[in-house]
């Protein structure tokens, strides 16, 4: 297949991405190309040696190579052209992608994209935490690329800092390979996962700090010690040789961001409608990079789903369907995002609901108002501060005139 025109390009080879790809393939699209910037396809999964993956995709539990491997697989024999080594550098107009390749650069023109670029854990830098910058400082991804993939131990006896399901996925990767996490810290007061999950490293004799300030980071060569500031004023040094920066995920939107997509302050990544369609209407948009973060079995499905609407999309005009009249979705007090930001109304389609996140611990009622402020729907809601939550929009008539919707939380008393 010519790399310089396809029906739909693809940008990033996760499992939103090759998703997507199968998917378009099954629904009759005949030029599928997916670009990848790594040397590898599969995403994220690649590095994670980890289970569990791939329950609903495969109704298997996979590590994560064995599962990119499998999407890899499942989208070259339905006929994707999976290029690697291909980063996308610029959408411009009319589907034009200007791709970096190792032989210098080369345009593309597709009929629509597909932005499925993923989320990526925030940085030390990211994060602005003081001190020194020796060796043994990185992320859970970084420190899952050396122990699976390079079969080398970074460090012995890390701090984790972060308490969300990946900083247990950091726990977990280290203690298999014999590293000896010291702590694990969080800044903020309670625990960002589900607070049962921490009975895994109490029960390991690895001390969980909430609340905790980190004052430095300190070292020559490599790190020897971090120093915390305790909720009760106290101070502790944590004698360690490494530290892990968990979590914390931030949309790569970099590209959609210098190529003119809207962006939504809450989530950091582009603008949707319930179809995956950003502002521009030829490009789509799914996985992390809309909702940092959620596990790789919602990130499948939803390319999946956003393939149907793209597919749909080619067939029904010669052009992209373009921006249908929409209603607003914001989201008000107490909640961090909501996403799609947009409802289409023709075609509205409501099963799949909102997707969103509370700015911290959430118990009390959701509530859905209209435009004149009238509760159009309602729901309890109990979750950890970065615990997916889903609103169902069940029984809501687009059509019925509310105008713009506004989310909020409101606290249990
Ligand atoms: C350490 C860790 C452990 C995890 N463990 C689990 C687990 O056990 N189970 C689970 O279900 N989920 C797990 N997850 C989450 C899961 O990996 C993600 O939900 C999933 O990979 C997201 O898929 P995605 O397609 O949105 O993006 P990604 O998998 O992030 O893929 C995005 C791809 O886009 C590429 N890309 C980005 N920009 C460009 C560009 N400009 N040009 C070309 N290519 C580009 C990237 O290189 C990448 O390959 C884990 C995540 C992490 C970080």
């Amino acid at each position: 297949m010519s790399e310089s025109a396809c029906d739909v390009a693809i940008i990033g080879s996760g499992p939103a991405g090759l998703a997507a790809a199968t998917e378009l393939k099954r629904l009759g699209v005949e030029r599928v190309v997916v670009l990848e910037r790594s040397d590898e396809a599969g995403g994220i999964p690649r590095h994670c040696g980890h289970p569990p993956f791939g329950m609903r995709e495969f109704k298997r539990i996979l590590t994560g190579p064995a599962y990119a491997q499998r999407l890899v697989a499942e989208a070259e024999a339905a006929g994707v052209s999976v290029l690697v080594r291909r980063s996308v550098i610029h959408i411009g107009p009319r589907g034009l992608l200007t791709v970096a390749t190792p032989n210098g650069t080369v345009e593309m023109k597709a009929s629509r994209i597909l932005v499925a670029t993923g989320a990526r854990e925030a940085t030390r830098a990211q994060l602005l935490v003081p001190g020194v910058r020796p060796l043994g400082i990185m992320n859970t991804a970084a420190l899952q690329a050396f122990v699976y993939q390079e079969r080398r131990l970074p460090f012995r006896r890390p701090v984790i800092i972060g308490s969300e399901l990946v900083s247990l996925s950091a726990l977990l990767t280290c203690r298999s390979h014999g590293i000896r996490p010291v702590a694990m810290v969080e800044t903020h007061p309670v625990v960002q996962a589900r607070p049962s999950f921490f009975a895994l490293p109490h029960l390991i004799g690895v001390p969980v700090f909430t609340g905790a300030e980190i004052l430095t980071i300190e070292g020559g060569r490599r790190v020897t010690f971090v120093r915390l500031r305790q909720r009760d004023g106290s101070e502790t040094f944590l004698d360690c040789d490494g530290v892990v920066f968990s979590g914390r995920f931030v949309a790569e939107a970099a590209l959609a961001g210098a190529s003119g997509l809207c962006l939504d302050r809450g989530t950091g990544g582009p603008m949707i409608d319930q179809h995956g369609r950003s502002s521009d209407p030829r490009i789509f948009v799914a996985g992390n990079v809309v909702h940092p973060v959620e596990t790789a079995g919602h990130c499948w499905a939803e390319g999946r789903r956003v393939a149907g609407a793209i597919a749909a999309d080619l067939k029904a005009t010669a052009g992209p369907v373009g921006h249908q009249p929409a209603l607003r979705v914001t989201a008000g007090a107490g909640l961090k995002y909501v996403v799609p930001q947009r409802l289409a109304i023709e075609g509205a389609a409501t099963a799949h609901g909102l997707n969103l996140r509370a700015t911290g611990a959430a118990r009390g009622k959701l509530v859905l108002s209209g435009a004149d402020g009238g509760r159009l729907l309602t729901q309890s809601v109990r979750a950890a501060p970065q615990q997916p939550i889903r609103f169902s929009l069940a029984g809501l008539d687009l059509r019925s005139g509310t105008g713009d919707l506004l989310l909020t939380l409101e606290p249990a008393p």
